[in-house]
């Protein structure tokens, strides 16, 4: 398996700069591509699921963190406070807080529960500078984060609708060597109190990994602090595991925040709040995509999805007019002129790109393209206009596949 590090730069992905200093990588224009489609993905699977997407601010008073147990529990992995005015703002270790108080601030019906509530957003974490590299150790986190509230009844089904969301992208990213983890608290950690609830949320996500049908280890020790959680573990390339996506279950922040909706019976309960990430962090679930697959992405995800060659300077005018039409599909395309070498070398040089297509006299003459797929394959020339549709359609459909027959 590649360092991501090193093939990140090579593909020109993203980079680093002292002055902006350790941890804070920026994303070159190929990677903000890849940032972008992961993204827009997750977005609108989420709205396929019923999420509503908010926006909250990356830092708060130091209050805020105080109430939710962060600064008790979490403190040394935050920033130190920033004085203002006379109070003090940190920046934010999680999106939950903001998210408890987003509910609190209207009032809410059972007829309106599970509420999905959804947000790709910022937050910081003070990691040591010794541990910092590349993407997976980064002080600034875009986190795909969400917060299902719903009734004690709701959380069995909430979480194995968030299990399901994860199994979708699984698929569309071409991730298979996850492993499944029921973290649990374990002796001696720092936890909040109670433990019934600790007992009733992990018989939950015990009972939903079950009839999953996932295979899953049970470990203790690696609960969050205010509940057990299922997490989903990749491997680097340098063997270390680390957590990518996540569900838990939380009847302790609810408490915290008094949030409450009305039931049924006209009176006042207390919601359960489901956090979960389907990605987990956009740099780490990029950092494992580059691993994963050696730069050669899922064709939605690729910088570059189809790279056009015309055999000769003749084939020139006609390459340029099929870098429209691919545009005008909404495919990401770039000629590579015959002054750049000989097609083999060009080929090689396009190794990467999922789709290469080849254009000769014949091809030009025919209006047809000759596509070649990066796993090998040469398919039979076709007109123009079934090939972009075809492409477009494997595009679409976020599929691993390069092609709809195999
Ligand atoms: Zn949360």
């Amino acid at each position: 398996m590649p360092d991501h590090r090193k093939l990140g730069r090579e593909l020109n992905l993203f980079d680093s700069d002292p002055l902006i200093g350790a941890g804070l990588p920026y994303w070159l224009p190929d990677g903000a591509i890849i940032r972008h489609e992961l993204e827009e993905y997750v977005r609108a699977a989420e709205i396929r699921a019923g999420y509503q997407h908010v926006y909250s601010p990356v830092l708060a008073k130091r209050e805020l963190y105080e109430r939710s147990g962060h600064w008790a529990h979490y403190r040394e992995d935050m920033f130190p406070p920033m004085d203002l005015g006379g109070e003090q703002v940190v920046l934010r270790p999680s999106l939950c807080p903001h998210h408890a108080l987003i509910y609190r601030s209207r009032a809410h019906s059972y007829r309106e529960l599970p509420l999905r509530m959804a947000e790709l957003g910022g937050m910081y974490r003070a990691e040591l500078s010794g541990v910092l590299g590349g993407l997976t150790r980064v002080r600034a986190i875009q986190l795909n984060d969400a917060h299902l509230f719903c009734t004690p009844d709701q959380v069995a089904a909430e979480t194995a609708g968030a299990l399901a969301l994860i199994r979708e992208a699984y698929a569309a990213l071409d991730i298979q060597d996850a492993r499944y983890r029921l973290s649990l608290p374990g002796p001696g950690g720092k936890y909040v109190a109670d433990p019934e609830l600790w007992q009733r949320a992990s018989a939950v996500l015990r009972e939903v990994l079950d009839e999953s049908g996932l295979d899953y280890e049970a470990v203790e020790g690696e609960a969050a602090f205010y509940g057990p959680k299922i997490d989903v573990q990749i491997l680097d390339s340098a063997g270390r595991e680390s957590t990518l996506s996540t569900v838990q279950v939380d009847f302790y922040q609810p408490e915290q925040f008094d949030l409450h909706y009305i039931g049924a019976d006209g009176g006042k309960h207390r919601p359960v709040m489901v956090h979960r990430s389907v990605i987990g962090s956009v740099e780490r679930a990029v950092a494992h995509l580059i691993e994963g697959h050696g730069g050669a992405f899922p064709a939605w995800l690729a910088p570059r999805q189809v790279a056009i060659l015309p055999i000769s300077a003749a084939e020139e005018p006609a390459a340029h007019d099929l870098l429209g039409q691919c545009r005008a599909a909404g495919l990401r395309a770039e000629v590579i002129s015959a002054g750049e070498g000989s097609l083999g070398a060009r080929v090689r040089n396009a190794r990467l790109v999922p789709y290469q297509a080849v254009l000769g006299a014949r091809e030009v003459a025919e209006d047809r393209v000759a596509l070649r797929l990066r796993d090998g394959r040469r398919l039979d020339a076709m007109p123009v206009a079934e090939c972009l549709r075809r492409v477009r359609a494997v595009v679409e459909a976020h599929s691993p596949r390069l092609w709809d027959n195999a």
